[in-house]
């Protein structure tokens, strides 16, 4: 039962540190022990500071292979909108091999970057020109390739996009290669079912957003999902802009997640991505739902969202995880960072995230995030714990920020005082290594790959 162990000198479990934690996981990678206060067995693996792999509930992958590249003067004043399409026009030129050459660089950063598994809301589906590939799961392959590859654990959100605005406004030219008719995606999320469960990958469902979208067409889709797996993740952009939160008065009169949680089975299955834009009424009736909200503080800064009211939330007792978005920045540390200073920045505060039973911010928003992130990925990566997937972080001890530093301490060295370096050594997934060094096992491959990815693009684009 038992296939292999390591010692840990300090674990973080979710009731917090931890010495001397023996962790024991069997032939699937799934923790089957977890005992604290022993000494060293004579063999096997050994670390000094341990925490829970964190799961990103929010990425794009295609967009990491243009992060960067949208940071110049675009219009008379550039928002979220111009972005977007920015955005469009990258999106129009990828192909399904540099798409997998993305994901796979992608997944490999992110692995070295703390995460263990992504949620991957995925909409570019067809040929450029909008009609459907042979093979309509063509693209959610080049994701099943680089997340089997690099080792990440993969929850595989195929996007519904059918509108360009609210009250079914035609889509644009530009969106053409996301559009499927729901009975299209019931039937690609048919066919990607075995393809996921034959690598361990979740299936999930992602309407896009309230905009893209109409009411029917949101019931018809969650039903039919429903009636395949009852318990299958379903994410939603929701309210990320104030544009969105107007369009989305003036269609219905109502703000989009009170339209959503007046119309939609709202459960603990839900993941409500940006739920930036929300009153007091919304965070309290969100939060009753048991639904996660999917924070993504550093796109939120960079695509000049807004801000979340954290404290509010955490007054509800809501949940909340992190994602990686955009990908322009690919760190959990660095999201977890500009999440408390989002806070602090706007209510002139400091040590928003701390709770009573984590006065350190840094343990309190990285339980609370690899809780909230797990119960939206529709896996078993909620810590190191029985039951759960062996996914683990190791902290190197000899990193600037870290050493020397009694273990509580040394996670918030890793959070706030680690200056844009890692101070992450080694990564599991499932029990297996998948980071050794600070860099993937794949890394050089992997960065090939992207490199080749971006010349080609770059050569035939604008
Ligand atoms: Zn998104």
């Amino acid at each position: 039962m038992i296939y292999k162990h390591i010692f840990a000198q300090q674990a973080l479990l979710a009731t917090g540190w931890r010495q001397n934690v023996l962790i024991e996981w069997d032939e699937n990678g799934v923790i089957r022990r977890v005992t604290a206060d022993v000494s060293s067995p004579a063999v096997g693996e050994t670390a000094g500071c341990l925490l829970p792999g964190m799961p990103n509930l929010h990425s794009h992958a295609f967009q990491r292979g243009f992060a960067g590249l949208t940071e110049y003067r675009h219009g008379r004043q550039d928002s979220f909108w111009s972005w977007r399409n920015l955005m469009y026009a990258f999106a129009a030129r990828i192909a399904p091999e540099q798409m997998e050459a993305i994901a796979t660089w992608l997944y490999a950063e992110m692995l070295a970057a703390g995460y263990t598994s992504v949620c991957e809301f995925h909409y570019v589906h067809h040929q450029p020109d909008g009609a459907p590939y042979a093979d309509p799961a063509l693209m959610c392959r080049s994701l099943l390739n680089a997340a089997r590859n690099t080792g990440i654990g993969l929850t595989l959100l195929p996007v519904c996009y059918q509108n360009g605005g609210f009250g079914g406004q035609p889509a644009a030219a530009l969106q053409q290669r996301f559009i499927q008719t729901t009975a299209q995606m019931l039937a690609l999320w048919e066919m990607l079912l075995p393809l996921c469960q034959r690598q361990d990958a979740r299936l999930g469902i992602a309407p896009h957003s309230l905009r893209a979208v109409d009411p029917g067409n949101l019931a018809a889709l969650v039903a039919g999902v429903r009636s395949m797996d009852a318990a299958a993740p379903i994410h939603i952009h929701i309210a990320e802009q104030v544009k969105e939160v107007e369009d989305c008065v003036a269609w219905s009169g109502q703000r989009p997640v009170a339209w959503l949680l007046e119309h939609a089975p709202v459960d603990a299955r839900w993941c409500l991505i940006h739920a930036t834009h929300m009153n007091e009424h919304e965070y309290r009736m969100a939060a009753a739902t048991g639904a996660v909200v999917g924070l993504c503080p550093t796109t939120e800064g960079n695509l000049g969202d807004g801000i979340f009211d954290y404290p509010l939330w955490r007054g509800h007792q809501g949940r909340w995880g992190i994602g990686s978005d955009s990908n322009s920045v690919v760190s959990a540390a660095e999201e977890l960072q500009t999440l408390e200073y989002s806070q602090r920045f706007h209510l002139r505060q400091r040590n928003i995230g701390a709770s009573d039973a984590f006065p350190e911010v840094a343990t309190a928003l990285y339980l609370d995030a690899v809780s909230g992130g797990a119960q939206a990925s529709g896996r078993d990566v909620a810590g190191i714990a029985v039951g759960q997937r062996a996914d683990m972080v190791e902290l190197d001890c000899r990193h600037h920020a870290v050493a020397g530093l009694p273990v509580e301490k040394a996670l918030s060295g890793h959070i706030f005082g680690s200056s844009r370096t890692s101070a992450i050594r080694r990564v599991w997934t499932g029990g297996t290594l998948r980071v050794d060094g600070a860099r993937h096992l794949l890394r050089d491959q992997a960065l090939a790959g992207f490199i080749d990815m971006r010349k080609q693009l770059f050569k035939a684009g604008a």
